[in-house]
């Protein structure tokens, strides 16, 4: 099955905001044996929607369209499915009643505007969208199939996900591709490679390296008929690769740090508390964002200015001897952070985010310690210019740090 993705949206073809529909889209495809020939972007004008749809609907057996679905103006395209196809709009009243009771759940009277996310053509059934009022199209004819889901990626991907995949993998039973990335840490992209070079040439599966923030990861693809084939074939390849990577793998596929370390506190018995300085709350952000993590963070002191690192328990005397930007006060914070906050693990964090040096130090110098039960660990390096980089990085590296400490 050969497929086209058409993003629609004048922000987008702008650059305003950047489109990850597609994206996301794309990297589905090839688990549902679709192959993607093309992507295109074009703006809110109707004429121009109908003809990137019109060719695409003439190459392609499936053509994917995000966005235009809301109900202001410049949302065209349900008018621009229904002139590539020649068909009159209707308002459906079944469909009508849904949105107007999504806008009375909500105590709102519907906009008579909204009444246009109600339409459908003779070819098109309607798409349920239980996060939005706009619900997408399923348009079949003449053999081939238009799907049209709305712009919000949240709304996108749940329908995705809940209707447009699983229908598509009922009517595809081809070719299945599946993926599997093992995540390293601490060798490099060219160890990483040489290590692997015997099953590098390998076809089914095929193996890539690539470097990423968290470390170097190794994907596995396999084709074959089905989902179980396909994963029997990568199952003695990627044993082979943990044989041969060993302890470097953390990792795989949606694994993060902040999940794997949640893991680890979790096994362990563990609490965690941080004492933040240059990354402003942001350790405590990515701590949070694993589901669960209620169970071991106690918590994060964002002590931005020195005196309040000494108010909360930092010794004064360490920061006027060493610095704030140094090996010891990023200990001491640790262990504050720990004591205060009544947790077994303390992590202190210390740097220069920039753009202006601190204290003689420079930009991106950074100090983190990890302090489990009074034992500490501490790293420290200079990388990076973008204040925002120079934070995530420094997160990045704590939760590694934490992790390493925790599985030595
Ligand atoms: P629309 O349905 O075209 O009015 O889009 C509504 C909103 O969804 C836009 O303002 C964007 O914030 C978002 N959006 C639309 N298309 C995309 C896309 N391709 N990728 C990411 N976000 C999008
Ligand atoms: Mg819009």
């Amino acid at each position: 099955m050969k497929a086209e993705i058409i993003s629609i949206g004048t922000e987008l073809l702008l650059g305003e905001i950047v489109d990850t529909n597609s994206a996301y889209i794309a990297s589905r495809l090839p688990a549902l044996g679709i192959d993607l020939y093309f992507k295109h972007t074009v703006g809110d004008n109707l004429d121009r929607i109908a003809d990137t749809i019109r060719h695409a609907w003439e190459h392609n057996d499936l053509v994917i369209t995000t966005g235009g679905l809301g109900p202001t103006e410049d949302d065209l395209t349900r008018e621009a499915v229904a002139k590539v196809l020649g068909e009159e709009l209707y308002v459906d009243p079944e469909l009508e009643a849904w949105v107007r009771s999504i806008f009375a759940r909500r105590g709102a009277v519907m906009p008579e505007r909204n009444v246009k996310q109600a339409w459908l053509v003779p070819s098109a059934r309607p798409i349920p969208n239980p996060g939005g009022t706009a619900p997408g199209w399923w348009v079949e004819r003449d053999g081939n199939i238009i799907i049209c889901l709305p712009g919000p990626p949240a709304e996108m991907t749940r329908m995705w996900q809940n209707e447009v995949a699983p229908e598509l993998a009922r009517r595809n039973p081809g070719i299945v591709l599946i993926t599997r990335t093992l995540k390293t840490s601490g060798m490099s992209e060219g160890s990483v490679d040489e290590a692997l070079s015997p099953l590098l040439k390998a076809t089914n599966p095929t193996i890539g390296v690539y470097a990423k923030p968290d470390g170097i990861h190794v994907r596995l693809a396999a084709k074959a008929a089905t989902e179980s084939e396909a994963r029997a074939i990568i199952e003695p390849v990627e044993a082979e690769v943990r044989r041969i990577l060993g302890p470097a793998i953390w990792g795989a596929d949606d694994d993060t740090f902040e999940k794997v370390v949640g893991e680890m506190l979790v096994e362990r018995g563990l609490t965690l508390a941080a004492m933040e300085s240059c990354t402003g709350g942001l350790f405590a952000d990515t701590i949070t964002n694993v589901p669960g993590s209620s169970r071991y963070f106690r918590g994060s002191i964002v002590s931005y200015a020195t005196d309040v690192k000494e108010m909360m328990g930092v010794d004064a005397r360490i920061i006027e001897e060493h610095g704030v930007i140094s090996d010891e006060t990023a200990i001491a914070m640790a262990a504050a952070a720990r004591e205060r906050l009544r947790a077994d693990v303390g992590v202190g964090i210390t740097g220069v985010a920039g753009p202006d040096p601190q204290d003689d130090k420079p930009v991106g110098e950074v100090h983190i310690a990890v302090d489990v039960q009074g034992a500490t660990s501490v790293i420290s390096y200079v990388m990076g210019q973008a204040r925002e980089q120079i934070k995530r990085r420094a997160v990045s590296q704590a939760i590694n740090l934490l992790r390493r400490t925790l599985s030595s």
